[in-house]
């Protein structure tokens, strides 16, 4: 009995080795890093993927693993990254200057975030809004009496959903039912015809709205107007437009819908090591190339690009990197 238990023991051991278990020296230096991301129809979670599979092809010289967390979005991955929870987050770059300066109106009011460091920005993103054509609603003032999710409390949207509201007159908590729901909730509520319309702030193409967009319900983008009156009270909105031509299953016929943007940032925590920063980001940029094919939302993304946008300190093991491959002095 006891024989047939370690010979089970010694198989099941030289299996594991013979499988590529990596040594038992290499083992015990390993690193686990989590990545904070959003919801798994979203492009924050593809992207934490992307960048854990370009570091992780070389746990062998890192040590590092990275995994990747689906969570409620950019302020909770903020919010986990300070208190130690995770060690990287993809966040909206409007919410990582609202962190970073305890901004008025912010849930980090009265509360700056001195050590959130900035890694790198990757792909745009747009705050859309959606509507069942079922609805009626044509304008976002056709919002009025509806029922429209905002957003879960966690999301980084939420803030963006209540700005556009704002600068167009409207209020969330008087003038329509506002949802808190996480948005992978959302496609499947409006196509139910349990809500009428929903914003999400994202990259293009997401599956969020190839699922919204697909069912027997139409839906349409409705547009968001008053851009340029965003984008001069906050530093960190800019005019943007939805091209239509990644969602045919929507209703609209115009080319885009109006609106505004942000982009989406990879933050990190001034106690995470320098060494295990550097090597993410190394990773991601010496393999650009191979970077960019892994979603289409980075499509005609450049290095430069991702160097703007970002509010925060970069963090030191990232500066490393910039400088010696040239991309900051
Ligand atoms: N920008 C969204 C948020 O932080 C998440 C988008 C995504 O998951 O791609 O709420």
């Amino acid at each position: 009995m006891k024989k047939t238990l370690i010979l089970t023991v010694a198989i099941v051991f030289g299996l594991a080795l013979m499988l590529g278990g990596a040594p038992a020296d290499v083992q015990a230096k390993t690193t686990f890093v989590t990545i904070g991301t959003g919801g798994i129809t979203g492009v924050y979670y593809p992207t934490g993927g992307a960048i854990a599979k370009m570091v992780n092809a070389k746990r062998d010289m890192y040590g590092i693993r990275a995994t990747v967390e689906s969570t409620g979005g950019s302020a909770f991955n903020i919010n986990a990254v300070m208190a130690g929870d995770l060690e990287f987050g993809v966040a909206q770059s409007d919410r990582q200057f609202q962190a970073f300066n305890g901004t008025e109106g912010s849930e980090w009011a009265g509360k700056p975030q001195p050590d959130l460091r900035a890694v790198f920005s990757i792909h745009a993103e747009t705050v859309d809004l959606i509507a069942s054509a079922d609805s009626g609603i044509n304008t976002i003032q056709d919002l009025k009496g509806k029922r429209i999710n905002i957003g879960n409390f966690g999301s980084g949207f939420r803030q963006n959903a209540i700005d556009a509201l704002e600068a167009n007159g409207l209020n969330y908590e008087t003038d329509f039912m506002a949802e808190n729901l996480a948005a992978p909730e959302a496609p499947g509520l409006i196509q139910d015809g349990r809500i009428d319309a929903a914003f999400y702030t994202v990259g293009h193409p997401s599956g969020y709205y190839k699922e919204a967009t697909a069912g027997k319900t139409k839906v349409k983008f409705i547009p968001i107007p008053n851009a340029d009156k965003i984008a001069a009270k906050y530093p960190y909105y800019a005019p943007a437009r939805t091209l239509m031509s990644h969602y045919p299953g929507a209703a609209n016929t115009e080319e885009y819908v109006e609106t505004f943007g942000v982009k989406a940032t990879f933050v990190t925590s001034a106690q995470v090591p320098d060494e295990v920063v550097y090597a993410i980001t190394k990773e991601v940029f010496d393999n650009f190339d191979q970077f960019v094919k892994l979603h289409p939302a980075y499509e005609g993304l450049t290095k430069e690009d991702m160097l703007k946008g970002l509010s925060a300190p970069i963090h030191p093991g990232a500066m490393k990197y910039y400088k010696e491959a040239g991309l900051m002095k």
